[in-house]
């Protein structure tokens, strides 16, 4: 397929050739992406030339280099504040948080240096783009996606730590995630993407496009994103020779079944923008085309993105501004989802005949996509997805010093706290776990809880001067009440967060607490009723002396509050409290 520039793009290629060109462009092949040190070398003889960019560097990466920003401002002005004062829109671009997928960091480079050079640097849109994200695995360079054509050495998709840093936006494990985190919250962007390869199955388009899906994202910013942004993105990137069809994911086996909207929940970089009411795309580019025409297709969707967002400027901040203040005052938030099988869309599919031959290697039946085949057919197309589980907001959430993890990710992500003055007693709800799933083995680092029961139980419970009190009267409401509510699916909780209220720490002797117990009964006719209804409707449990000896420890003072009590409370009232 021959590429198609629209006029912009002919423009800014005219005056290129003057400039300082990228090692992708300055590879006679076309299929090298940049080293981290070509990189950073590259964005620093750019930012010597001109002033409206700026380096800056944030926090630490796990690999002890800091985490470079790349920033253009046609003003000059550097301060987001001052931006923010401007009416100005901030756009923030990803690029290499899998680095084995480095588009996005060649199609930046380039791109940087185009709108500097060519002086068409946006009035009303700052530029921020992530030079290279995952730097560890950018260092750690090899040939290890087997299913992409070129370039012919790339990073690793683990970090440092081997974390898929597309999945540490929620329990931040990475050093890379918290200065992530420091630039999102100090830019506040309005605008985010993330470019990325996709694998999986083969189809003609050289690109795939993932946007926040529209049932979990801002009713307000989803209006906007799914009627204007997303269709004319769509048809922009046509126009340019690169026609975009939506990820796919299939239904089952090759995208004839159909395909599935992707959820991108809290832990994956889009899910936790959403959940900022950022409006964001993910770029996915086909693995198995030619690796230049996958820049030269993720620079073209930049330049209409940016093209776009400059037009609407304003619309965008009314937008964002909106949203805020409806998710201020929302107060049911939903927690998990799923597809809704039973309601689907179509669209008209570009795909390659998927057949079935002899493998050489097993000699058994496998799968092949036949090129030589191009089909173009209707499909349906799963996108639209239902809440499963919901939560009402309380007034606050009080949340003990202890949880120190907590506090500092609240305090990154620009969350208003307050602490008690003193020692308060306070009469409010508390969960205790009832029960939860668990695998046998971790994923990213962690034991992932899923499917939490919780039992809410009304009580009074003492916080210690200094706790903090999270009022959800915020534009952040989501980030809060989905990390804090244990059902949600990226919760603080199902990340383990708080596995220490998990366990027991005291017990007893059965031949001591006997004893104890036999007066307990004598003196308790509620208990004894308790006991007695237990054993009546359970024969198990009557035949065994252990578990009635248990039952009336769990239901005796002596037994432990804290046992599976999640710590954060929940004041359903607005009580007026001594804050600091
Ligand atoms: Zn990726």
């Amino acid at each position: 397929m021959k590429r198609l520039v629209p006029a912009l793009l002919a423009c800014l290629f005219f005056v290129q050739a003057k400039a300082q060109l990228t090692p992708f462009e300055k590879s006679s092949d076309k299929n090298y992406t940049a080293t981290y040190a070509e990189i950073i070398t590259y964005y620093n003889n750019l930012a010597k030339q001109y002033p409206q960019m700026k380096l800056i560097n944030y926090g630490m990466t796990d690999v002890g280099k800091p985490l470079t920003l790349v920033v253009l401002s046609q003003d000059k002005i550097f301060d987001p504040a001052l931006i923010k004062k401007q009416n100005k829109r901030v756009l923030l671009i990803n690029n290499g948080i899998h680095p084995g997928e480095p588009e996005g960091i060649d199609a930046s480079m380039m791109l940087a240096r185009d709108l500097l050079k060519n002086n068409r640097l946006p009035k009303d849109i700052v530029l921020c783009f992530i030079a290279v994200y995952n730097i560890d695995g950018c260092l750690n360079r090899g040939v290890s996606r087997i299913n992409q054509n070129g370039p012919r050495a790339y990073g690793f998709r683990g970090n440092y730590r081997n974390l898929d840093l597309n999945r540490d936006f929620i329990k931040a494990d990475s050093r890379n995630a918290w200065a992530f985190e420091k630039i999102l919250n100090t830019w506040q962007p309005e605008i985010f993407l993330d470019n990325h390869t996709s694998d999986g199955a083969d189809y003609q388009y050289v690109m795939t496009l993932i946007e926040t899906q529209k049932d979990k994202q801002n009713p307000i910013l989803a209006e906007y994103t799914s009627k204007t942004l997303s269709p004319e993105l769509y048809k922009r990137m046509a126009k340019s020779g690169y026609e975009m069809t939506p990820y796919v994911e299939e239904r089952k086996g090759t995208p004839d079944s159909g395909i599935v909207a992707f959820l991108e929940i809290p832990r994956f970089a889009t899910g936790y923008t959403a959940q900022h009411n950022i409006i964001s795309y993910i770029t996915e580019t086909h693995m198995l085309k030619p690796f230049d025409k996958r820049v030269y297709a993720t620079y073209d969707f930049m330049v209409h993105l940016i093209d776009i967002c400059e037009r609407d400027h304003n619309l965008l901040g009314e937008l964002k501004h909106k949203a805020d203040e409806q998710v201020k005052n929302q107060k049911t938030f939903a927690l998990n989802w799923e597809v809704d099988w039973e309601h689907w869309d179509t669209l008209t599919f570009k795909g390659y005949a998927a057949g079935h031959k002899t493998s050489e290697v097993s000699g058994l039946p496998r799968l092949y996509y036949d090129e030589t085949k191009p089909f173009t057919k209707t499909i349906k197309y799963f996108d639209n997805y239902k809440p499963t589980v919901f939560a009402d907001k309380p007034v606050a959430y009080v949340i003990p010093q202890a949880w120190e993890k907590v506090i500092e990710l609240f305090k990154l992500n620009n969350i208003a706290m307050r602490r008690l003055a003193h020692d308060t007693t306070l009469d409010l709800q508390m969960y205790y776990i009832g029960d939860y799933k668990t695998p046998q083995r971790p994923y990213e680092g962690h034991y992932l809880h899923s499917d939490v029961k919780l039992n809410p139980t009304q009580m009074k419970v003492k916080f210690y001067q200094g706790d903090y009190v999270v009022y959800t009267n915020q534009a952040l409401n989501r980030y809060i009440v989905e990390t804090l509510e244990p059902q949600g699916v990226d919760s603080f909780f199902a990340w383990n967060f708080f596995d220490s209220v998990l366990g027991q720490k005291e017990g007893y002797s059965d031949y001591v607490f006997e004893d104890v117990a036999a007066d307990l009964l004598k003196n308790d006719t509620t208990l004894r009723k308790k006991l007695d209804d237990e054993k009546a409707k359970n024969p198990q449990f009557a035949n065994s002396a252990r578990a009635q000896l248990n039952f009336v420890y769990h239901n005796s003072p002596y037994f432990e509050k804290t046992y599976l009590r999640y710590p954060v409370g929940r004041l359903l009232t607005d009580a007026k409290l001594d804050l600091q």
